[in-house]
């Protein structure tokens, strides 16, 4: 029998997007994480167990081996560093965009801007490499609505359609980076499993549509 396998996963888009992708690679949930309070689901495989957690956990659970292998937003990556992770695929789901928002046509109201994001580390990176100084308000959730009530002139935050800013009156005004999910792979997993992991890789890879 081949070592046991373990892959992170959070619920939701990115559950729903990757499912195809392990079916592709023969990786099918025996249960529903949408209907199951399991936290570790079965697989068809009887060797290949998936853990369901935060999506802002999945690359901690692969850093540390607790999950030989997993999949999180770039967005996700980026703030978290991506020590100890091979990023060998892109799985081009779940694609939006890392932007810097805030009103239009308003200068911010201090000479140190308030930035409110729950991305603190790259927001400090993206106005440090350029040299601005700014003030990183760390936030949990509803980011539009801080500019609104004057706790921060800007945010970061991941925008698809741009319809959440709009509604707020607030508008994208800098491009970060361009985010989709990626598969992650810890780095002792992936010399010890190889022959394994490559497999599923290929098997994935060659069912991403592009
Ligand atoms: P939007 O389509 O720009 O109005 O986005 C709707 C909400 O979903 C916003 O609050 C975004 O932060 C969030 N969002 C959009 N795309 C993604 C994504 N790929 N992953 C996670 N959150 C997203």
């Amino acid at each position: 029998m081949s070592a046991p396998l373990t892959i992170a996963l959070s619920k939701g888009r990115i559950f729903k997007e990757t499912l195809p992708l392990l079916a592709a690679a023969g990786i099918v949930p025996i249960d529903d994480p949408d209907t199951s309070r399991k936290l570790i689901l079965d697989t068809q495989q009887a060797d290949v167990k998936l853990v369901i957690i935060r999506a802002t956990d999945v690359p901690t659970y692969v850093q540390y081996g607790a999950a030989d292998m997993g999949v999180a937003g770039k967005d996700v990556l980026l703030e978290h560093g991506g020590e100890g992770l091979y990023e060998p695929l892109d799985l081009n789901i779940a694609r939006c965009r890392l932007m810097v928002a805030g009103h239009p046509g308003q200068p911010p109201r201090l000479s140190r801007p308030r930035v409110a994001t729950k991305y603190a580390n790259t927001t400090r990176r993206w106005f440090a490499d350029q040299g601005r100084q700014v003030e990183v308000i760390k936030l949990y959730g509803s980011m539009e609505l801080a500019p609104l009530v004057g706790l921060a002139d800007y945010i970061v935050d991941v925008v698809d359609t741009g319809n959440t800013l709009k509604a707020n009156g607030l508008a994208p005004l800098e491009h970060i980076a361009d985010i989709s999910s990626r598969l992650v792979i810890n780095k002792a997993a992936m010399k010890m499993k190889h022959a394994r992991i490559k497999a599923i890789m290929a098997r994935m890879a060659a069912a991403v549509s592009v």
